[in-house]
């Protein structure tokens, strides 16, 4: 059995579902669990629409909600072409209980609201990807996963309850003569069935969560791009795909920022020496990028930019020095207003953090440490993580740079520096 995620990109259009399923096509005589993301930007745009729904920007809602509603529309009239196919009327139910929903007061809690309303993208994409596989011959069943995949109530960044989820996911998981289970990536639900969402971008950890539990082969990840790549083509023309890759290079790609997999994704795996594939869905013939329990004598340094980073630096307002205490306070201001820190910096008289520009949460953070510190901060930084780094690829990076702050390590370094224009 295999564990496959299809993100969003490759679920955008009709054409895009399309060649998926050729995609499937190709594994004629597999099990699959088909993990899928939202169609396109559908999480973005439903985060649009929970802003309205909580500031009550009626008008705003109902056009972000329309349109929501036409791309989807768009995309299943590109998929059948029999007007009364049950999809439709499907599709239908899962907008209504979303407009039902959006009809309701909000809660005091916004992060329970942005479950209950965000879990609408998965459902819509699965619905409809799961009857055009019938629709094709290939025999599919939809799986509901949050009947089996149990968290706490920590909403937006739920923590998954190993021991019950696996004991459900194994009693529901299992294929009656279907070749494909197809399920929701990044949802999850509570004891009391009240949907939760794993993290932005978190469906590849539910394909690992799968994985883990069912015991695949291996998971493949199908994107846009060939593989995993050395450096983001945003900023680098001459990027180099790592054909391999051992668990720990991946985690510590992922957890300095690499975009492609998801930081959470590799532990699973790597406890139950589960390969990982990232593959292209425009070229599903070329070899990708293979993690695993690997180990290669060339060690190609990777880039990785963070751009629009805040510099933020705290010291005691009686002149003294930073000390545990200190420390403890602020990892709770930072922690309680959900800000992760980039990097990290101690001297005598500061302690230096480095953030996304995330407006209304370092508002936030700053006005609190502002109570107890003297804050200064500094905006329009980069971040530059290079793994397996040396002097020409420091020296590359940091052509018509100034050097802010930098940090050594054996494997990694990392520079913040200021664009010199
Ligand atoms: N749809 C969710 C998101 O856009 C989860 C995912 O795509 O992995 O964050
Ligand atoms: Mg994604």
């Amino acid at each position: 059995m295999f564990v496959f995620k299809f993100g969003g990109a490759s679920v955008k259009s009709a054409g895009a579902v399309k060649n998926i399923v050729e995609i499937l096509q190709r594994f004629q005589n597999e099990e699959i669990v088909v993990v899928v993301s939202a169609m396109g930007k559908t999480t973005n745009s439903l985060e649009r629409i929970i802003e309205c729904y909580a500031g009550k920007r009626e008008e705003d809602l109902r056009d972000e909600y329309k349109q929501l509603k036409a791309y989807h529309l768009d995309i299943v009239n590109g998929l059948f072409e029999d007007k009364d196919h049950l999809v439709f009327a499907n599709v239908n139910e899962v907008f209504e209980e979303l407009f039902d929903r959006l009809t309701k007061e909000p809660t005091l809690n916004y992060d329970y609201d942005y479950d209950q309303l965000i879990c609408y993208g998965e459902l819509l994409s699965t619905t409809i990807i799961s009857h055009f596989l019938n629709k094709s011959g290939v025999a599919t069943r939809w799986m509901d996963i949050r009947r089996a995949l149990k968290t706490d109530n920590n909403w937006r960044e739920a923590r998954v309850d190993w021991e019950l989820s696996s004991h459900l996911v194994n009693e529901q998981f299992t294929f009656n003569g279907e070749r494909i289970l197809i399920t929701q990536g990044f949802l999850a639900s509570t004891i009391n069935d009240q949907t939760t969402s794993l993290g932005r971008e978190g469906s590849d950890y539910t394909a690992a969560i799968l994985a883990f539990m069912l015991r695949a082969k291996s998971v493949t990840i199908w994107k846009d791009v060939p593989g995993v790549l050395n450096a983001d083509p945003k900023y680098f023309d001459d990027t180099i795909l790592l054909e391999k890759l051992s668990y720990l290079d991946a985690i510590e790609l992922a957890y300095f920022g690499t975009s492609v997999i998801h930081p959470k994704t590799i532990k699973p795996l790597q406890n139950k020496n589960i390969n990982l594939h990232v593959k292209s869905f425009v070229d599903p013939e070329a070899p990708g990028t293979l993690v695993g329990n690997l180990s290669y004598d060339k060690l190609t340094p990777s880039f990785i930019f963070k751009m629009d980073q805040v510099l933020i630096r705290t010291s005691p307002l009686d002149f003294s020095f930073i000390n545990e205490d200190n420390l403890e306070e602020i990892f709770g201001i930072l922690n309680k207003h959900g800000l992760k820190i980039n990097m990290m910096q101690n001297s005598a008289i500061s302690f230096q953090i480095i953030v996304n520009n995330n407006k209304r949460k370092l508002r936030l953070v700053v006005d609190e440490l502002e109570e107890k510190y003297k804050v200064a901060y500094q905006t329009g930084l980069e971040l530059v993580t290079i793994r397996y780094f040396d002097h020409s690829t420091i020296e590359r990076v940091m052509i018509n740079k100034e050097l802010i702050l930098e940090q050594r390590g054996v494997q990694n370094i990392e520079l913040l520096i200021r664009d010199l224009g």
